[in-house]
Parts: C-alpha cells; sequence; structure tokens
C-alpha cells in the first residue's frame, strides 16, 4: 500500500490504537500488492481459483496488485465497506501502519500518514501487537514472512547463476505460475496423487514447499 510514512520506527510492545470510524478513505489510490497466500484467501472469497482471480481482479505492475476503479477505489469496495473483509490482504489489516521486515528477518513498523479526509484517529489504548491480534493479522504476516524468504532465496540463486541480466519474456511467465498457488498445488499434488487440502494455511505450506523444491532442482 503506497502511502507516506512517518519515519521513526516501532516495536510490538509500543503504545499504538487505532479506531477507525469506516469512512473507506483508505480504499482508494493505493497499490494493493498481494502474494499467493492473499491471492489464494481472496479467491476462495469469490469462488474462484487463483488464475481466474487474478485475471479478473489483478494487474501485473511490479508484482500483482489488486484494480482499481476508474475513482481510484479498490475494485473489492462495496457501499458497505471491504467485500472480502475476512480475508482482506495484510496492508489493509496493519492500515495505518507499515511493517518492515529485513532479510535477517528483524521487524520494524512504522506509522502512516492517513488519508487528510479520514475519520479515524490514532489512540493509545494497546500496543502493536494487541493491533495485530485484533485485526487477526498473524497468518498473514506468517505467509509474508514465508514468501519473502523464498523470493531472497531465489534472488541469490539468480544472482549466484549470474542469469539476472538474461530474464526473458518466457521467464516471467514461468514466475507467475510458478508464484500461482492453486496451478503449482494441483501439479505436484497429481503425480504422486497426494489429496489436496482445501485449506488455504495447508496449501500455503505445499506451494511453498514445492517452490524450494524447484530452487532445489535449479541449483543441482
Ligand atoms: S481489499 Fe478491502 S480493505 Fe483492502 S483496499 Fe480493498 S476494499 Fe479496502
Amino acid at each position: 500500500m503506497a502511502t507516506n510514512e512517518t519515519r521513526s520506527s516501532h516495536g510490538r510492545d509500543e503504545v499504538f490504537g487505532y479506531l477507525c470510524r469506516r469512512c473507506l478513505k483508505c480504499c482508494h489510490h493505493k497499490n494493493i500488492q498481494l502474494n499467493p497466500y492473499e491471492v489464494a484467501r481472496l479467491a476462495r472469497n469469490r469462488g474462484l481459483t487463483t488464475g481466474e482471480f487474478r485475471a479478473a481482479w489483478t494487474d501485473q505492475r511490479a508484482g500483482l496488485v489488486l484494480r482499481q476503479t476508474e475513482s481510484g477505489a479498490c475494485v473489492l469496495l462495496g457501499n458497505e465497506g471491504c467485500t472480502v473483509h475476512p480475508d482482506r490482504p495484510l496492508v489493509c489489516r496493519l492500515y495505518p501502519l507499515a511493517r518492515h521486515v529485513r532479510a535477517d528477518d528483524k521487524e520494524t513498523f512504522f506509522h502512516l500518514e492517513p488519508h487528510p479526509h479520514s475519520r479515524g484517529t490514532f489512540t493509545r489504548s494497546g500496543t502493536i501487537g494487541e493491533f495485530l491480534t485484533s485485526q487477526d493479522a498473524h497468518a498473514f504476516i506468517e505467509a509474508s514472512d514465508d514468501y519473502f524468504r523464498w523470493l531472497c532465496a531465489a534472488r541469490r540463486f539468480v544472482n549466484q547463476a549470474g542469469e539476472s541480466e538474461h530474464f526473458t519474456a518466457a521467464d516471467a511467465e514461468a514466475a507467475i505460475e510458478l508464484l500461482d498457488m492453486d496451478t503449482m498445488v494441483a501439479r505436484h499434488c497429481a503425480a504422486p496423487e497426494i489429496a489436496e487440502s482445501l485449506d488455504a494455511d495447508a496449501r500455503r505450506a505445499l506451494h511453498l514447499r514445492f517452490l524450494y523444491q524447484q530452487l532445489h532442482d535449479a541449483v543441482s
């Protein structure tokens, strides 16, 4: 979610609270980037496969992002608010916080500058950790970190192989397919006849196992 950040960084124990008044301003003019777990949660919410969801609701633009309407609203915003609330992406759960994670797993939070006409207010009613729990953010944080670690490993592999200058359109297509959870889980469960779990977290674990297997196969 591209929004101005304040400079100071914070940890989970720091005092923080935010009272959302459902003015819906924060669902406009944002780049909501999605990882494969978030796509899977949103796709299930809509009764679609991840490939169908990507085709219907997202654009590939420096990563996979949710589309916006002509007025800049998120395509998943309805008259009464978010239409996918139980499955909304991590950045929507964190708002008005941003979370940064380094390759060594160090985590920091930053306060975002709210929309100038937002009716939400900051409070001092809890901690950042409690805010994360209230937003049911933990599975999404875990998924975000898992895919980030895999991307770091993939980048190390590409750098070592010296292939970064020869990344072709076909490679980009292959990478997009690799990150499509339903395609990869179905493909890898088919041959050894592994039963496909419908649970999003179990499918994430399977997907990541296969992603690491691909890296391992590419290295050896
Ligand atoms: S996914 Fe929901 S909460 Fe997030 S920007 Fe879209 S409408 Fe708003």
